[in-house]
C-alpha cells in the first residue's frame, strides 16, 4: 500500500475497541462494499468521469488482492476503459463442433483477455492517486438502510453513506423451483510446450468436440505465444465434477485435439459461475447491488465482465444526469431476460443438446451478430434472424413455457 492513500487496517486500528454506534458512524458520500471486479470498476468509472473529486468515498474488502485469482475474457469494439491491462486480444477465433469447424473473423469486435492481478493493481494505482478515496481492509458483517442513509458494518465498526454500492453476496440466493439453475464450472491451465504449437493470432472460442457425457462441455484455447496458452475446460450442468474430472478433460483435450504430449502446467484456475434466471435485486433503498450479487452475470452464458462495466457506466451516468445513482434501467432488458430463460429452459430440460444449439447459431449467423446478441445489444430484426437459425418448434415451446411460468 503506498503512502498517499488513507488506509485503515482493522487490526492496527489505535482504538479497536471503540464501536461506532449507528447514530454516529463515520460518514461518506459513497461506500463501495467489495473491491473485486465490480467494486474496482465502479471506482475507476467514477474517477474517470471527473465528477467525484469532491466526494468522500470509502472502499472496503476483506483482503488485499495480490494473486491472479481469475482471468477475464470478453469482447468489445474499439478501446475500452481497461485497454491498458488487456494482455492479449484476438480478432480471429475458431468454433468447432461435430461436423462443423470454422475460423471466424470477429472484426470490429476483438476477443480480449485481462489477468485479474493486472486489473486489481491497475485499479488500485488509479484509486491511490485520489486522496478523497479511502480503502479499508476488513470483514463486512452486514449492510443496510437507516433513515436517509445506508450503512456498512465492517470489522466491528459502523460506516454510513448516502449510497452503498455492494458486490458481496452475503447469502446464497434462494432460488424458486420454478427458476432454472445451472452452473458454469471450469478449470483452466496455462501450459507451455517445448516447441512452437500455437498460432498467436487465432484463439479457440468454443470447441464442443470433447465428450458431452457430463453436460454441455466445451474447451477454449487462448494462445499468448507460440508455446504458451490458456486451455480452459468448461461445462454447463447442474452439478460440479470431481476434481480429477476437470484434469482428465484438460489432459484428453491437450493430447487428442491439440496433439500435444509434452507440456508444463504453469498456472491453473478454477471457477463456478451461476447460470440462473433468478432475479437478483439491483436496488434496496440506498443500496445498489453490483456485479454477480447484482444480477450482472448473463444467465445463459456466464459472461459478467462487460455487464459489470456497463452497470458502472450507468451508475455514473445516473449521478451525472440526476444527482443520484438510481436511474439504472436498460432498454430491452425484459426481452433479453426472456431469451436467457428460454435457452436455460432448453439446456436444463435437455430438450436439445447445448453443442447443437451453439453449432446452429455459429453455422448460420455472422459471429458479430451472435456477440452483439450475447451482449444484449441486438435489435428485433437481428434477433429474429438468430431465432430462425435455430430449431423452431422446441424453442417456441420453451418460449411459451417461460412466458407463462
Ligand atoms: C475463475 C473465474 C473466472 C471468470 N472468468 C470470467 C470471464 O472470462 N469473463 C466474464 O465475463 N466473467 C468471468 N467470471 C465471472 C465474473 O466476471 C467474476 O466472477 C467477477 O469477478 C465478478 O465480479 P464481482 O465484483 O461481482 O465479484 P468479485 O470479483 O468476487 O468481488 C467480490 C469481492 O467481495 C469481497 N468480499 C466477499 N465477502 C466479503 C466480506 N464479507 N467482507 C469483505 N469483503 C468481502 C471479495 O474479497 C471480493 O473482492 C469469472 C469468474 C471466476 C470465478
Amino acid at each position: 500500500m503506498t503512502k498517499n492513500i488513507k488506509t485503515f487496517c482493522v487490526k492496527a486500528d489505535p482504538t479497536p475497541n471503540i464501536l461506532y454506534p449507528i447514530s454516529s458512524p463515520r460518514t461518506y458520500d459513497c461506500i463501495i462494499s467489495g473491491m473485486g471486479c465490480a467494486g474496482l470498476s465502479l471506482a475507476v468509472h467514477m474517477i474517470r468521469s471527473g465528477a467525484f473529486t469532491e466526494k468522500k468515498i470509502l472502499l472496503i474488502d476483506r483482503e488485499e488482492k495480490t494473486l491472479n485469482d481469475r482471468t477475464w475474457c470478453f469482447w468489445e469494439t474499439g478501446k475500452g476503459l481497461f485497454e491498458d491491462v488487456v494482455c492479449k486480444k484476438w480478432e480471429k477465433v475458431w468454433f468447432h463442433a461435430n461436423g462443423y469447424s470454422d475460423l471466424k473473423n470477429l472484426s470490429p469486435y476483438a476477443y480480449k483477455m485481462i489477468r485479474g492481478k493486472d486489473y486489481y493493481k491497475y485499479c488500485l494505482d488509479i484509486i491511490q492517486a485520489h486522496p478523497n478515496i479511502e480503502i479499508l481492509y476488513a470483514d463486512i458483517q452486514r449492510i443496510g438502510n437507516s433513515g436517509s442513509n445506508a450503512f456498512v458494518e465492517a470489522g466491528g465498526m459502523m460506516y454510513s453513506a448516502a449510497y452503498v454500492f455492494n458486490s458481496i453476496l452475503f447469502h446464497p440466493p434462494v432460488i424458486s423451483p420454478k427458476k432454472h439453475h445451472l452452473l458454469q464450472h471450469f478449470k483452466g491451465w496455462i501450459i507451455e510446450t517445448k516447441d512452437d504449437r500455437f498460432k498467436t493470432n487465432e484463439a479457440t472460442l468454443m470447441d464442443f468436440r470433447p465428450s458431452q457425457e457430463h453436460g454441455t462441455t466445451f474447451v477454449y484455447v487462448m494462445p499468448f505465444s507460440p508455446r504458451r496458452a490458456l486451455v480452459e475446460y468448461t461445462l454447463f450442468s447442474p452439478e460440479l465434477l470431481q476434481d480429477d474430472g476437470y484434469d482428465e478433460g484438460l489432459k484428453n483435450y491437450i493430447e487428442q485435439q491439440l496433439g500435444i504430449s509434452e507440456y508444463v502446467v504453469h498456472e491453473q484456475e478454477f471457477g463456478v459461475i451461476p447460470m440462473t434466471n433468478h432475479r437478483f435485486q439491483e436496488r434496496d433503498g440506498r443500496i445498489i447491488h453490483m456485479g454477480t450479487a447484482g444480477g450482472q452475470t448473463k444467465p445463459s452464458s456466464g459472461f459478467t465482465f462487460r455487464f459489470i462495466q456497463k452497470q458502472s457506466a450507468r451508475i455514473v451516468q445516473s449521478f451525472l444526469q440526476h444527482g443520484h445513482p438510481f436511474d439504472l434501467k436498460v432498454v430491452g432488458k425484459q426481452r433479453f431476460d426472456w431469451y436467457d430463460s428460454v435457452l436455460l429452459n432448453i439446456l436444463s430440460n435437455q430438450t436439445l443438446d447445448g453443442w447443437f444449439v451453439f453449432r446452429q447459431l455459429f453455422k448460420n449467423n455472422h459471429p458479430c451478430r451472435i456477440l452483439k446478441f450475447l451482449d444484449n445489444e441486438t435489435g428485433i430484426i437481428e434477433e429474429m434472424k438468430l431465432m430462425y437459425s435455430l430449431p423452431q418448434w422446441p424453442f417456441m415451446k420453451a418460449g411459451f413455457r417461460e412466458l407463462y411460468t
